[in-house]
């Protein structure tokens, strides 16, 4: 389709840094006049550059997005399910070099990106299969001789605005259940990890899929991502990433009254009872905190644990975070964390350990930027004597630190949990199947994880309640959020 010649993605590094390309229609479009850096947040070296893109890009994005959709909605879904099959089956031809691209742009260790990777493969292939059960109704009319249908129609042109922490799989996440329900999609990655955004694209143009079905365009959030929220040409934003971006996408897409659907930040509580096999819950809770560097929208960030076994969980959590080896993921192996993605995120970690400690909270262990001498690195943190009121335990920290609270009983920690602006995910660990049930009942959050850790399956339903988004991802139900429904009544 594209008249560029694929270059397989593990050339994009062993020739050095390159310039990546819009692509638009089809095609890799030439022209930028402005490029942001890419580099690894391990060691700091530039991996490559991709468009800053101005309004006319986002402009030309999104009217190929709208030309291709109308013959794209007309065709049978188990067609476009069949492009997606060659885009996935690409992924999985690729799976390496694109997991070495996330671990460079990103700082994931290995074995989590080839996770990432390969889960997006099957992410593309799980959604292709909704093809043939795309379903809409047919409702009894209050009439003689009628019979009222409920179709379930595409929306139309989508924006994707992804974060970075899961900069390849958020692309599936996206484009997937747009596509197989008739949508089309301009996908904006994160200024931070675009580059596998880009090599995305590439796999993508050597599939059939017609021009304009997929659009990658790089650039800021400020920029490039208000100019496509702004876009009157978008029907629907599909947006994951913080709290505050997503507040001021809304306000954006209010203006035309464009819809959104926001997957927004978490502060997920981890409550553990007397009941609890401390074993199981202290290293659920610890992968839960170092898995991508605690950089993890849904993984426990503060611990509620019952007085009798606090000293206990305590304890185990403080040996598990001692065994955490970090570092360079692109050169080190056996790594249990890379470097946070930037130097920012650093900063927010480490200032939210001083705030922690001028509250009056103690540092377990921990509680340092690192002595390497290279890369965002901070030391896998633990820390008790917090209260409610502390920052810790209600500010999004996305790092390896982990804020455990004290608590008499089940009914304190529920309350606790629940008062949060955050309303992602929720773990209780108890052998008592009526603390289970209770908190089934009373945890106020898009989901609740008991006795393992904090991660979602594609099948299920990932959405947040509060400040932590509006609508949801996964599923049927995630899917047909790409759908609108349209009532027809026949007389006759
Ligand atoms: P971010 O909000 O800083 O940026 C996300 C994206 O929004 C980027 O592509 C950015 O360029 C773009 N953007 C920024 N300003 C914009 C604007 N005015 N208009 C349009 N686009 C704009 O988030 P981040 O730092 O990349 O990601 C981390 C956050 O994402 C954390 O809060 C995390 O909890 C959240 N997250 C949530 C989920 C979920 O499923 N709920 C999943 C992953 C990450």
């Amino acid at each position: 389709m594209s008249t560029n010649a694929f270059r397989p993605p593990a050339n994009k590094f062993s020739g050095g840094p390159i310039d990546y390309r819009n692509f638009i229609d089809g095609r890799f479009v030439d022209g930028a006049t402005d490029y942001i850096e890419v580099m690894n947040p391990a060691d700091g070296s530039l991996l490559g550059r991709v468009p800053d893109s101005g309004a006319a890009a986002v402009d030309a994005a999104v009217q190929a997005a709208r030309r291709a959709q109308v013959a794209w909605e007309k065709r049978p879904a188990i067609e476009r399910a069949g492009f997606l099959r060659q885009i996935s089956a690409k992924v999985r031809t690729h799976r390496l070099e694109l997991a070495d691209i996330v671990v460079k742009e990103q700082g994931k260790v290995r074995p989590l990106a080839q996770i990432e990777v390969d889960f997006t493969a099957d992410y593309i292939d799980y959604m292709a299969e909704w093809a043939r059960r795309l379903e809409g109704e047919v409702i009894t009319s209050d009439r003689p001789n009628e019979t009222i249908f409920l179709l379930r129609k595409p929306i139309g042109t989508v924006a994707g605005i992804l974060p970075w922490n899961f900069p390849f799989f958020l692309i599936a996440r996206k484009l997937a259940p747009a596509l197989v329900t008739g949508n089309t999609i301009v996908i904006k990655p994160s200024e931070e990890t675009p580059i596998n955004a880009f090599v995305f694209a590439e796999l993508v143009a050597e599939t059939d899929l017609p021009p304009g079905v997929v659009n990658v365009v790089g650039g800021r959030g400020a920029g490039t991502g208000q100019a496509l929220v702004e876009h009157k040409g978008i029907d629907l934003v599909t947006f994951t990433g913080s709290v505050g971006t997503g507040s001021r996408i809304m306000q954006t897409a209010g203006q035309n009254l464009t819809r959104v659907n926001l997957e927004l930040g978490g502060k997920a509580p981890a409550i553990v009872l007397a009941s609890a096999d401390l074993d199981l819950a202290a290293k659920a809770i610890y992968d839960s905190r170092v898995i991508n560097t605690g950089q993890v929208c849904n993984c426990a960030e503060r611990v509620y644990v019952e007085r009798s076994v606090h000293d206990a969980l305590v304890d185990k959590l403080k040996r598990l975070l001692e065994t955490t080896r970090y570092g360079d993921p692109s050169v080190e192996t056996d790594l249990h964390m890379g470097p946070l993605v930037s130097r920012a995120g650093l900063e927010k970690v480490a200032q939210a350990v001083e705030r922690a400690k001028a509250e009056g909270a103690s540092v377990v262990t921990g509680g340092r930027v690192s002595d390497k001498s290279v890369g965002h690195h901070y030391e896998p943190t633990l820390i008790t004597g917090v209260r409610a009121d502390h920052d810790i335990m209600r500010s999004e920290i996305f790092g390896p630190v982990l804020p455990v609270q004290m608590v008499e009983d089940i009914d304190e920690a529920i309350g606790l949990a629940n008062d949060s602006d955050y309303g992602l995910t929720s773990s209780i660990f108890t052998n008592d199947l009526n603390a289970a049930l209770k908190a089934s009942r009373e945890l106020k959050f898009g989901e609740t994880y008991v006795n393992r850790e904090h991660f979602e399956a594609m099948q299920g339903f990932h959405a947040g309640r509060r400040k932590s988004g509006i609508g949801g991802a996964d599923g049927k139900h995630g899917l047909y959020e790409f759908t609108e429904t349209h009532v027809v009544y026949i007389q006759g």
